[in-house]
């Protein structure tokens, strides 16, 4: 007697789930107690992107990254290169000037030196005021810094005055002698006396003789600071021969 057999019915059970690096397993069992299996396929990798930017010398590029660990990298971006920015620092009177160039980055280098370009002389300033017997200082200063140039002393005025003899009714200057140290400013005054004998010009030392006699004339010199010096000498008035003669005549020795 022939019996056909029943065909088994299978009933497929996944047995172990696949993952992205595993195949997985599904198993087909009959009732019958008959099995077998089937592999599953790996899952696809589930990657999650990282965007890593260039930097100025550095490629930027995109990290592809599976939770099991699986990553490529793709994306490439060319470095960005230095941007930098100039800072210019001018020479002074003693250092020297330079441009520094600084990237974000931090990166810096430095170029275009310039020489200090030296002191610039200003004008000279009374820094101490002279007295009639000690002296004062200038001083000459720089004009961009302020330092220290130069000192130089000012030295008080000095007048000197010589005795002088003229004929009567005779004129003559006095010629006095006058020290002063350069860029002092001064002014000279003349005093006579006894005017009824010498009489002088205030200003100009103009002498003229008055009288048979003598007088004192007085030479003031007095500088900008106020600082007054004088110097006195002697003038002496004579008669000439011919004013003898004429004296003799007109009013006898007598008079004399
Ligand atoms: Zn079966
Ligand atoms: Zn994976
Ligand atoms: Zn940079
Ligand atoms: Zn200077």
């Amino acid at each position: 007697m022939y019996v056909n057999k029943i065909a088994h019915t299978y009933n497929g059970v996944v047995t172990k789930e696949p993952t992205c690096t595993e195949t997985g397993v599904k198993t087909f069992t009959c009732v019958c107690g008959d099995s077998y299996t089937e592999e599953l396929d790996k899952l696809p990798h589930t990657y999650s992107a990282v965007v890593t930017p260039p930097t100025c010398t550095e490629q930027g590029y995109t990290t592809h990254t599976c939770s099991c660990g699986n990553c490529y990298v793709d994306s490439y971006v060319d470095a960005t290169g230095h941007t930098y920015t100039a800072v210019i620092v001018l020479p002074t009177c003693t250092e020297q000037g330079y441009t520094t160039h600084t990237c974000t980055c931090g990166d810096s280098y430095t170029d275009s030196y310039v020489n200090a370009h030296g002191h610039t002389e200003g004008d000279w300033v009374v820094t101490k005021q002279p007295t009639t017997s000690a002296q004062g200082e200038r001083t000459l200063y720089c004009a961009e810094c302020g330092e220290v140039l130069r000192t130089k002393p000012i030295t008080p005025c000095r007048v000197t005055l010589g005795d002088v003899s003229l004929d009567y009714k005779a004129k003559t200057t006095l010629k006095p002698t006058v020290t002063a140290d350069e860029g002092v400013e001064y002014t000279v005054s003349f005093s006579s006396s006894n005017p009824n004998v010498v009489k002088v010009n205030e200003k100009t030392g103009e002498v003229t003789g008055a009288k048979k006699g003598t007088a004192t004339i007085t030479c003031t010199v007095t500088d900008q600071f106020g600082n007054a010096v004088s110097d006195a000498c002697k003038v002496t008035v004579n008669y000439t021969a011919l004013q003898w003669v004429i004296k003799i005549l007109l009013f006898g020795w007598i008079w004399y």
